[in-house]
């Protein structure tokens, strides 16, 4: 009776756990990750630059070839385009930090500082956009996320995607973290679950490739929950550490 309760309860915080609270300020990657809303245009035409009026092609997306003046932001730009990517869940972490470097010295406030003011307010928002497409391509999760959205579909809010098992295994890992009396046992734990998210990241990829939305989402609620168990690790070590 004791032992159903307890499991009961455990399934109960899963539950709970599915519609995410983070557990500490470091890791929000699911409450504050907002998309912006993402532009259709039914040609791929550029909106005349607001310095010269002509249509001309931007460079990198954000400069009038014509005239060379750097153009206001576009906030629903395509993330993967932005960083010279194709949209696809399989990227090369290397080329993404160096295209997103590239891109941050084009538009580095620094070089903006003796143009217009609109030029300088537009370098700012440049640059801002670009560290959030940037963080949002690098961490996977996040990246799979705006893929899914990108193809027209949302995280789920419960834990439908999820089995029973899952959900039970998962209590039993928290447990094991509860129950850790020290700092090597936590690292074990934690290398097993780096390891575990690495190989979701890889089945993310097939899933995308096969366009299995369902499965990418259910793999998705996985590693929120392998996330989360890892946000717990991170807690406890602070603690025993501190005590
Ligand atoms: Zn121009």
């Amino acid at each position: 009776m004791l032992i159903m309760r307890g499991v009961i309860s455990g399934i109960k915080s899963a539950v709970r756990a599915t519609n995410y609270t983070p557990m500490a300020k470091n890791v929000v990657p699911f409450q504050g990750f907002r998309l912006p809303e993402i532009r259709e245009f039914s040609v791929e035409s550029s909106p005349a630059c607001w310095n010269c009026q002509n249509k001309s092609a931007l460079r990198q997306n954000m400069i009038c070839s014509d005239c060379g003046h750097l153009q206001d932001v576009n906030a629903g730009i395509n993330y993967f385009k932005l960083l010279s990517f194709p949209t696809q869940f399989s990227l090369e972490s290397q080329k993404l930090t160096k295209s997103f470097r590239q891109l941050q010295t084009i538009v580095h406030p620094d070089k903006y500082s003796n143009k217009t003011s609109r030029e300088q307010t537009n370098s700012a928002d440049w640059s801002s956009l670009i560290n959030k497409a940037y963080k949002t391509l690098a961490t996977p999760i996040e990246r799979g996320q705006y893929l899914l959205q990108l193809e027209g579909e949302q995280m789920p809010q419960d834990n439908s995607a999820l089995n029973k098992e899952f959900l039970m295994a998962m209590m039993e890992r928290n447990e094991e973290v509860e129950d850790a009396e020290d700092t090597k046992t936590l690292e074990d734990l934690n290398a097993q679950l780096i390891k575990e998210l690495e190989g979701m990241s890889q089945k993310l990829n097939s899933l995308f490739e096969k366009k299995d939305l369902q499965g990418v989402k259910g793999t998705l609620v996985e590693m929120k929950y392998l996330l989360s168990i890892q946000n717990s690790i991170k807690q406890k070590q602070q603690s025993l550490l501190g005590s």
